[in-house]
């Protein structure tokens, strides 16, 4: 079956990754791609105005919505989806409380499948993070994300997902952003740095140390491509499923 697709930010990074990912799949179609700015031409595919989004999704009839864009237009994609009965695959950061309340609003309605980061790499990352971090009891960990220059949020939403995911097995820790001046380390501190450099697509380290030892696991991304695969693979899972809040693991599984 193939599964109709509409595609938001199309003429952004993430969203020309997306469609150059569909166009090599034939198990997704590509019937609608949305931009704040209609009228480019993006992987052979004609880029519409968001504004028009709510008419679009009636008109096109799309089984999901990919989403790469930003924390307000997220949720107002969402909403529209909400309303047309299109289900949501969103992979965009920095929404914020609020943002994660309007989206599970909206997974009362159609499915929804958000994940901060949608590589398999980085799913095996943070199985093996919550099974290191109760192993080293006591290590101190530090966590450090790289990405492009153009990246808007930080940390990146990977590394509040992994810094959840420490908080989860080793009780609630203090996160200390960047260190200057006098700053010694605090016992069970979690210590985060954010760099942004060139077109770096994403790396994400684990640190931990203590006993004379220490273990690294690391990420690296090759390219946004494997960002763009793992979210039309969620899209083909996710479409013609019953309302609700899934989840990328659920895809791998
Ligand atoms: P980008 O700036 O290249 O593209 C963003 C697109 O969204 C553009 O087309 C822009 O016009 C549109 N957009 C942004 N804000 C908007 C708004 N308020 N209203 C309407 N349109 C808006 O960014 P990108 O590198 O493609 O990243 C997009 C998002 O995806 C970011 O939040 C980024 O962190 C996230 N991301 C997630 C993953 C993942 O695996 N989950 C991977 C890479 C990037």
């Amino acid at each position: 079956m193939t599964v109709r697709v509409a595609v938001t930010g199309a003429t952004g990074r993430m969203g020309g990754e997306v469609l150059a990912a569909a166009a090599d799949r034939d198990d997704v179609d590509v019937v609608l791609a949305v931009s704040r700015s209609a009228g480019e031409t993006v992987e052979g595919v004609a880029v519409e105005a968001a504004a028009d989004l709510p008419e679009l999704l009636a008109e096109r009839d799309p089984d999901v919505l990919v989403d790469f864009t930003g924390p307000e237009s997220c949720v107002e994609y969402a909403a529209a989806c909400a309303e047309a009965g299109v289900a949501v695959v969103s992979g965009t950061t920095g929404l914020g409380d609020d943002g994660f309340d309007a989206l599970r609003d909206v997974a009362s309605d159609v499915p929804v499948l958000y994940a901060s980061n949608f590589s398999r790499g980085i799913a095996a990352l943070r199985r093996a993070v919550r099974e290191a971090v109760p192993a080293l009891d006591g290590y101190d960990i530090e966590l450090t994300e790289t990405h492009h220059n153009a990246k808007r949020d930080a940390p990146s939403g990977t590394a509040l997902t992994i810094l959840e995911d420490i908080d989860d097995v080793r009780g609630a820790a203090e996160r200390v952003h960047g260190r200057e001046g006098e700053a010694p380390r605090s016992e069970g501190d979690v210590g985060v740095h954010a760099r942004r450099a060139g077109d770096i697509a994403g790396e994400h380290e684990v640190l931990l140390a203590g006993n004379h030892e220490s273990l690294s696991l690391t990420h690296r991304a090759g390219s946004r491509g494997v960002f763009a695969a793992g979210a039309l693979d969620a899209a083909a899972w996710l479409s013609g499923r019953d309302a609700g809040w899934y989840d990328f693991t659920e895809v791998l599984e």
